[in-house]
């Protein structure tokens, strides 16, 4: 795929001429433009290898990678040994093909059911909420938890448009209702729209007859009082433990 002409790459190939790697560009796809003083002052044609704007454009999609990050991976991986790009190719494919979502709880796995929903051991009536898999990847590291989990690919995020429609909320309430579940926790992360998150389901979860939870929040090990902002330190006093 090709960039538009009116989108010619910051870092086209007129730059590139340092490289042995880009001058095989250079070679092979070298345009032999005379530019007349009407074409000066039309967007540039792009010169850049068409295979080199698929990678930048795909890369580009990532969350938190814009195009300039994306050129720079694009040109890291260019002066990379080929057989180590060819490797990062095969593992981002077979995450493709290979990759299921778990139909139980939304977390992603090579089986399905995943291996936390096959075990019979865990307790399958307590349900610990997430915003997405690596969530559930740091809470095992714990191994203070031993119920099932339910992900729901984000949060309530109006300003971005996702709403209850666009996160795995139905499912839950399915299993609440199926599973003869005993607790649920809301494990969203601790921030205006994770506690939006979890006052939405709390309400929609409170019709259920179940017993609800959220993760403590409050002082981090090792932390001053001086050190904690008035948010952490009013949660840490709201969440206070009794010392048995
Ligand atoms: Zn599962």
């Amino acid at each position: 795929m090709s960039v538009p002409q009116n989108k010619t790459s910051s870092i086209g190939y007129p730059n590139l001429g340092n490289s042995l790697h880009l001058n095989r560009f250079q070679k092979s796809n070298r345009p032999n433009f005379r530019y007349t003083s009407v074409m000066a002052q039309q967007p540039k044609p792009s010169t850049q290898s068409p295979a080199l704007n698929r990678l930048i454009d795909q890369l580009s999609t990532l969350p938190g990678v814009g195009r300039r990050s994306a050129e720079r991976i694009a040109f890291h991986l260019l002066k990379n040994p080929q057989d180590q790009t060819v490797q990062l190719a095969d593992a981002i494919r077979d995450f493709a093909v290979n990759l299921k979502i778990c139909n139980q709880c939304g977390n992603a796995t090579d089986t399905d059911p995943c291996p936390i929903c096959s075990d019979e051991s865990r307790d399958h009536q307590t349900i610990l909420v997430v915003e997405k898999p690596s969530d559930i990847v740091q809470l095992e590291t714990t191994g203070q938890y031993t119920g099932v989990y339910h992900v729901l690919m984000g949060r309530l995020s109006p300003l971005d448009g996702i709403g209850p429609g666009e996160l795995n909320f139905e499912g839950l309430i399915q299993r609440v209702k199926k599973q003869k579940v005993r607790e649920v926790i809301l494990g969203m992360h601790p921030t205006s729209e994770g506690d939006g998150t979890a006052l939405y389901l709390a309400d929609q979860l409170s019709k259920q007859g179940v017993h609800l939870t959220r993760l403590a929040r409050g002082l981090p090990v090792g932390a001053s009082l001086d050190s904690v902002s008035k948010a952490v330190l009013g949660d840490a006093v709201h969440g206070r433990r009794r010392i048995d």
